[in-house]
């Protein structure tokens, strides 16, 4: 009796010091500054090693790069009571500072933030859970032609599924910053537009492509671009406005209204219809290979971090998008592009064009890769073309000029890649910056090295010697070529309205970037993927940038747009009705 009533009373004791130690839930607020849109501010409750709540009260990040670490990264970090969650891996600097941001909300409720630190392990091998679905459509990639093809799929009845390998939809798509190409549209007519048909927009892209691209895919693009510009209309996705497309002067560049880039533009329209019609995409889902039965596509293998999945599906529509990030792939069609950085996607990686072969599909012009010459090295960012248009100068790390610098991107990348390193400098000055709006951005962004005089910006250069010796002469007998009128060096005669003499002078270090890969897995205008030996593959559709023939040797801008629109449509058909007789 005496025993049990001690053993009450340790258990009561051991309760009340456990009820004192239990610490009430803290709060805490914390900022820290993206270089992408400023300062993001976040407040988090946590109780003990519990992380209870990540709110985002404050942020400007990229709509559809950095707006998904925004979403994604608080529920990680509260499922796994810690901040060392992956970050999302095409918004890097926004889901650094948002880490950052939590840190020093943290320090703020009077944390230890090294406290919350905990390595997150992904599942064990051991711990895959094998997972069969069965639909009527797989879809593979949810960028531009992956979700068309969806949600035309789906509005014809079939049963479909989408995977996305990335954490959030829009592949390259989400980049483009154009509009759509189309002819004989009901915008055209109502701003009284008749030089710019389809013979016409079929003669642009042609010519654009070196005449290399397959007319009859090429017929089929410009044919249906009016219906599909119909079709966007009818989803909430109007192109209203009109201009004339780059290198022609026919206007068939569709546009927003309200002047937003196409890109992100369509991507959100095109997953909010998806979402209205109940389609499922499951994201961070990487489709590995297409299962077949007698030759035909009947499905795909798929893995995300603790499922392997085996997707039965009567169709597979393969949207994987181009291989503009895949460098293995690229210096194996031309090794001059193995050192070349890219504007492309991180998911951009050919899998539907492998996938595609490894089961018989033919390729064609697999070795015609656009690129733009003046990409920031580390981030993939476009450095406009106007800060050569307006006096900008191309200089190599031996501190000279080594082209015309506003000859055509073919050719200066080509003079790019000549050089030692593969890569160049772009010089402007203040006059420029303050003429240039994107060019504070470059600053902001940390991007540039400057200097008050061409010595100084050569050592911030990282030029030493003879280099910025060269350096200094370079930028004085520019200045002097710009003063003659004449470039007696390489022949430039345009851009030269200006001398680059206005203190602080600037450089970023630029290589060409792989901007689109034109080539990929043969189709035909029915969007069946074609094998070594002419004959369709049954059960297998692409679309979009993972297929070849529609640009040739060179896409005309606008263009990648009304591809993904046109030809993901027609997946969407042909894998509906394919499904449907199944
Ligand atoms: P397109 O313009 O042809 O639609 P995008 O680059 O916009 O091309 O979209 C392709 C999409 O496919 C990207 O979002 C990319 O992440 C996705 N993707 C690529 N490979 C796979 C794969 N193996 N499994 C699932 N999704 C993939």
């Amino acid at each position: 009796m005496k025993r049990a009533l001690f053993a009450c009373l340790a258990l009561l004791a051991a309760l009340m010091l456990a009820v004192t130690a239990v610490a009430e839930p803290v709060k805490g607020t914390g900022t820290a500054n993206s270089e992408i849109g400023g300062p993001i501010t976040v407040e988090v409750e946590v109780d003990g090693s519990d992380i209870l709540s990540v709110n985002v009260t404050e942020q400007n990040e990229t709509v559809g790069i950095g707006s998904v670490a925004i979403e994604q990264l608080p529920q990680a970090m509260v499922e796994s009571d810690s901040i060392l969650v992956d970050g999302v891996a095409t918004a890097t600097v926004t889901s650094d500072a948002l880490k950052a941001a939590v840190r020093s909300a943290l320090e703020d409720a009077g944390l230890d933030p090294a406290a919350y630190e905990v390595e997150v392990t992904a599942a064990e091998a051991g711990e895959r859970t094998p997972v069969t679905l069965d639909v009527d459509v797989v879809i593979v990639g949810a960028g531009g032609a992956g979700l068309t093809a969806a949600a035309q799929a789906k509005e014809l009845g079939a049963n479909v599924l989408v995977l996305e390998k990335m954490p959030m939809v829009g592949g390259n798509s989400l980049k483009a910053t154009g509009g759509m190409n189309a002819a004989d549209t009901q915008y055209q007519a109502a701003l009284g537009i008749t030089d710019s048909g389809v013979q016409e927009f079929i003669e642009d892209t042609m010519n654009g492509g070196h005449n290399i691209n397959d007319l009859s895919l090429v017929t089929t693009m410009a044919e249906n671009s009016s219906d599909a510009i119909d079709w966007l209309t009818s989803i909430g996705a109007p192109l209203p406005k009109v201009a004339a497309t780059g290198g022609t002067t026919h206007k068939y560049l569709h546009e927003p209204e309200d002047g937003s880039a196409v890109g992100s533009y369509l991507v959100e329209k095109l997953n909010a219809r998806v979402e209205e019609l109940g389609v499922t995409v499951m994201l961070n889902t990487t489709a590995t290979s297409i299962i077949t039965a007698d030759g035909a596509a009947v499905g795909v293998m798929a893995q995300d971090a603790e499922h392997d999945y085996t997707i039965n599906a009567k169709a597979v529509v393969l949207a994987t998008g181009g291989f503009g990030a895949n460098f293995e792939m690229m210096a194996s069609y031309n090794p001059a592009l193995a050192n070349a950085v890219t504007t492309n996607s991180a998911g951009a990686t050919g899998d539907g064009i492998v996938m595609g072969v490894e089961i018989g599909a033919d390729t064609v012009d697999m070795d015609q890769i656009q690129l733009h010459p003046t990409v920031y090295q580390e981030t993939g960012l476009l450095v406009s073309e106007s800060v050569r248009s307006m006096g900008g100068i191309l200089v190599n790390t031996d501190g000279k000029r080594f082209c015309n610098d506003m000859s055509t991107r073919d050719a200066v990348s080509s003079a790019e890649l000549e050089q030692d390193t593969s890569s160049a400098y772009i010089i402007f000055d203040s006059r420029i910056t303050a003429d240039l709006k994107s060019t504070q951005k470059y600053i902001n962004s940390g991007i540039t090295v400057q200097g008050d005089t061409y010595e100084e910006l050569a050592a911030n250069m990282g030029l030493t010697g003879e280099a910025a010796d060269n350096f200094v002469e370079t930028m004085n007998t520019w200045n002097q070529a710009v003063a003659n009128g004449e470039d007696t060096e390489f022949g430039r005669n345009n851009g030269m309205d200006d001398d680059l003499s206005t203190a602080p002078f600037y450089a970023i270090h630029i290589a060409p970037g792989i901007h689109h890969t034109m080539g990929g897995l043969k189709i035909d205008t029915e969007t069946h993927v074609i094998n070594t030996a002419g004959e369709v593959i049954p059960g297998l559709f692409a679309a979009g940038e993972t297929t070849g023939g529609v640009h040739g040797g060179n896409r005309i801008g606008g263009n990648a747009v009304c591809d993904f629109v046109v030809f993901g449509r027609i997946a969407g058909q042909q894998a509906a009705s394919y499904a449907a007789a199944q």
